[in-house]
């Protein structure tokens, strides 16, 4: 039996949200089925921003009222601030993944709002979380670096883990939002991370930017980490830097992981057509490698 190492499948959030194609609710719900069917057990599914101000993640309250509960399957919702808490909760996602920027600049242009503010935030939807409610996850966004600050110091994305970790929230993410880490890097936050949380799970989210996302993963699995974000097909990009790919991709990342004799839940074979299928949904050629080249050994 292999280390098993948890995929989150984000696609249907982060994968869409900057793809200029606007898919409507039926094509994300159809997306959403065939990744449930090859394997996807956690997906990010929705956004609770405002869909006037991004248009691409219009329809979640639709798409949560057309995934009944299932067990064994678990659609998360991203909240920037307590309005998306309200709505997540509203719409019965099964997670909720609320976000807090490491740098001012950068929160202050995505959400509105400072990073003491947005932990304030998030300390206020923790009070308000009733027992039913859906458990929280906090993901620091550029957490390796910002478009607008440059580098973010170790030490901000410690005070905000660390005040997340006192909230008691159920798990901890670091995001590389605009793909600047290196795996030694990702390997250094890990540790510094890990130090600070007990027992509470540590997750991982890479965008391939600038082609470092696979050598991240390995950085973080190999510093113990075992859930990561994915994309299938590589799909997403960056409105801070133009043409850049997006998420690593999940047919990637599972191929990588299971050649090497990790677990996944994932059916690489499907995994690489809803690739496919996906990236043209939006017009493009899939990113992920392993979508274009094929897995290996080869099917007969
Ligand atoms: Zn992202």
């Amino acid at each position: 039996m292999g280390r098993k190492i948890q995929i989150v499948e984000v696609g249907p959030r982060d994968g869409l949200q900057n793809e200029k194609t606007l898919l409507d609710v039926d094509q994300k719900l159809e997306m959403i089925a065939r990744l449930e069917a090859a394997g996807a057990r956690r997906m990010e599914v929705v956004s609770f921003v405002n869909p006037k101000r991004v248009p691409q993640m219009a329809g979640a309250e639709e798409i949560m009222a057309a995934l009944p509960h299932a067990e064994g399957r678990s659609r998360i919702g991203l909240v920037l601030n307590a309005r998306g808490w309200d709505r997540c909760v509203e719409a019965r996602c099964d997670e909720a993944n609320v976000v807090v920027c490491a740098s001012d600049g950068f929160g202050i242009r995505n959400q509105g709002a400072s990073t003491a503010e947005q932990v304030e935030a998030l300390a206020s939807i923790v009070a308000a979380r009733k027992p039913t409610d859906p458990p929280i996850s906090m993901t620091v966004s550029v957490a390796f670096g910002c478009p607008f600050e440059g580098e973010v110091p170790e030490a901000r994305v410690l005070e905000i883990v660390k005040a997340a970790a006192e909230l008691k929230v159920a798990e901890i993410a670091l995001a590389d939002t605009i793909g600047v880490a290196d795996p030694w890097l990702v390997r250094r936050r890990v540790e510094a991370t890990r130090k600070l949380i007990g027992d509470i799970p540590l997750r991982l989210h890479f965008h391939d930017t600038r082609n470092t996302g696979l050598a991240n993963a390995f950085a973080g699995v190999e510093a113990g980490v075992d859930i990561l974000d994915a994309s299938v097909g590589g799909l997403g990009g960056c409105p801070f830097a133009p043409n850049a790919t997006g998420n690593i991709g999940t047919e990637d990342l599972v191929y990588m992981l299971e050649r090497a004799g990790f677990e996944t839940t994932y059916d690489l074979g499907a995994l690489i057509e809803i690739g496919n299928w996906a990236s043209g949904l939006v017009g493009k050629a899939p990113a992920a490698s392993v979508s274009r080249a094929g897995g290996f050994p080869l099917q007969a």
